[in-house]
């Protein structure tokens, strides 16, 4: 994994951030959603190597006690980095769930949008990869681990999420509209909202699109979240720092991890 820039829109954070903020909250919260408990979830991805960036990201979670759901790349992962892992959060389960994401988080598609579990490769080859990242996982975090899967790139083919549930998977987790439009017998939490992998064409409208995605996901009842704290710098902490403690004040939505809607059984996304 390279280090990446951060996206746009963290170049330059408005100072009126708070107030635009707040005003897309109350309209979230003015859109009406029948009957339908509001949800916020975080994911964070391409977890798995302690470092100064990964522990500011989960102080802050700590900090305003909002969940926060931890997708780890089995590959990346080893019994003294789960250990620090393990410091850095602590032992609260309301808080953490932590779920599989991929297996080495490498592309093997050559052309196309990238893929660690794509079409370019057989059917038995992604299943080995699926098993060897799960086996891991399991071994090193045990009871921690949830049974649940996140593609890098939050998107792998259609034969790969057919076996999801025959090999024990509960949950999927995408993002919205970039996985194929097929029935699952799954649920997909999907994030709807990217905060650091962004490709805006400049930061005013970067700020713009993303005020809109919250809106219109907190609107419609179901918003998830996606982190890279790799790609975060000091504009991306401090507006998680205004964002965390906000969504918890704002008296509209339940703040969960993916742990939390498995258990549950939560309906899929819509
Ligand atoms: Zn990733």
């Amino acid at each position: 994994m390279t280090k990446k820039e951060p996206a746009l829109l963290w170049r330059v954070m408005p100072a009126d951030i708070r107030e635009r903020l707040v005003h897309c909250l109350d309209a979230a919260a003015s859109e009406t959603v029948d009957d339908v408990e509001r949800i916020v979830f975080f994911r964070a991805d391409d977890v798995g190597v302690p470092g100064p960036r990964f522990s500011r990201l989960v102080h802050l979670f700590r900090t305003y006690r909002v969940p926060l759901t931890l997708a780890v790349v089995p590959a990346w992962l080893t019994e003294p980095r789960w250990q620090r892992l393990r410091e850095i959060c602590g032992n609260d389960r309301v808080l953490w769930g932590w779920l599989q994401h991929g297996w080495r988080h490498l592309n093997h598609e050559s052309r196309g949008k990238k893929q660690e579990f794509g079409p370019s490769r057989p059917l038995s080859d992604k299943q080995k990869d699926l098993r060897l990242g799960f086996q891991r996982l399991s071994r090193l975090m045990g009871g921690h681990l949830l049974p649940a899967f996140t593609p890098p790139w939050n998107r792998c083919d259609q034969e790969t999420l057919g076996v999801l549930q025959n090999m024990g998977y509960k949950a999927l987790s995408s993002s919205q509209g970039a996985r194929p439009a097929v029935t699952l017998a799954i649920p997909d939490y999907a994030v709807n909202v990217d905060l650091h992998c962004r490709k805006d064409k400049d930061a005013t409208s970067g700020w713009q699109n993303l005020f809109e995605e919250l809106r219109g996901s907190l609107g419609r009842g179901f918003c998830g979240i996606m982190i890279h704290h790799q790609r975060m710098n000091e504009e991306a902490f401090a507006f998680l720092n205004i964002l965390l403690p906000e969504l918890k004040r704002w008296d509209h939505a339940r703040l969960v991890h993916l742990g939390t809607l498995m258990e549950e059984g939560f309906e899929s996304t819509p």
